[in-house]
């Protein structure tokens, strides 16, 4: 993903505009883009970054989740989703050891509001990168899919916001989904397990 920001990448189209090969790089590039569209996370090339926007926590927000990078238990229902990035700021340096705080609900649509069923915390390791193992929330009436989750860089202020899943038909009734906010799904995701990336960014 990164690769197709790069000056590199910019100076290689130019050379293929320039040679009248421009058609066949932007099939690959829209191809690209399209399955694995970049989140407004940090390109060193192009400067600062603006901060993740943040949005509610919503009703159903529990603290002191367990730390686990898995949310879910073999043999739970629902599509697997590993989820991935890296923890940036404006400045597009990693913050190491952010924390990450996830909540979402389950493959029918229910928060565990008793317990933590798909709750849990993880911290970003030294280069700012967090890998969480889950699935693939449900629906629930008024809201499209979505994840909850908190960041926050340590001793700074938490930033909450909700993750979207691309292509999702709800996105579109959905008053809070960003196209910001959007996951990005690696191609080739099955039936049986998804994987998508997304980095943050914080005010440093
Ligand atoms: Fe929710």
């Amino acid at each position: 993903m990164r690769e197709i920001d790069h000056p590199r990448a910019v100076r290689t189209r130019r050379r293929l505009i320039g040679a009248g090969l421009a058609l066949p790089f932007i099939a690959w590039r829209g191809a690209s883009a399209q399955s694995l569209r970049p989140t407004p996370a940090c390109r060193e090339a192009v400067g600062p970054a603006r901060e993740t926007p943040s949005q509610t926590a919503g009703p159903y927000y529990t603290p002191n989740s367990p730390q686990r990078a898995s949310l879910v238990d073999p043999g739970e229902p629902g599509l697997r989703l590993t989820l991935l990035g890296r923890v940036l700021t404006t400045a597009c340096r990693p913050v190491p050891k952010a924390l990450l705080d996830v909540w979402h609900c389950d493959a029918a649509g229910n928060y565990d509001n008793a317990g933590f069923r798909h709750r849990g915390h993880l911290f970003a390791d030294a280069s700012g990168g967090y890998r969480l193992e889950t699935i693939v929330p449900g629906l629930y009436p008024g809201r499209t899919r979505h994840i909850h989750i908190r960041v926050q860089a340590p001793g700074g202020r938490p930033l909450t916001t909700q993750l979207y899943f691309p292509r999702e038909a709800a996105n579109a009734d959905d008053g809070l989904w960003q196209r910001d906010l959007e996951i990005a799904l690696r191609p080739g995701a099955g039936t049986q397990a998804q994987a998508g990336q997304f980095d943050f960014v914080l005010e440093a």
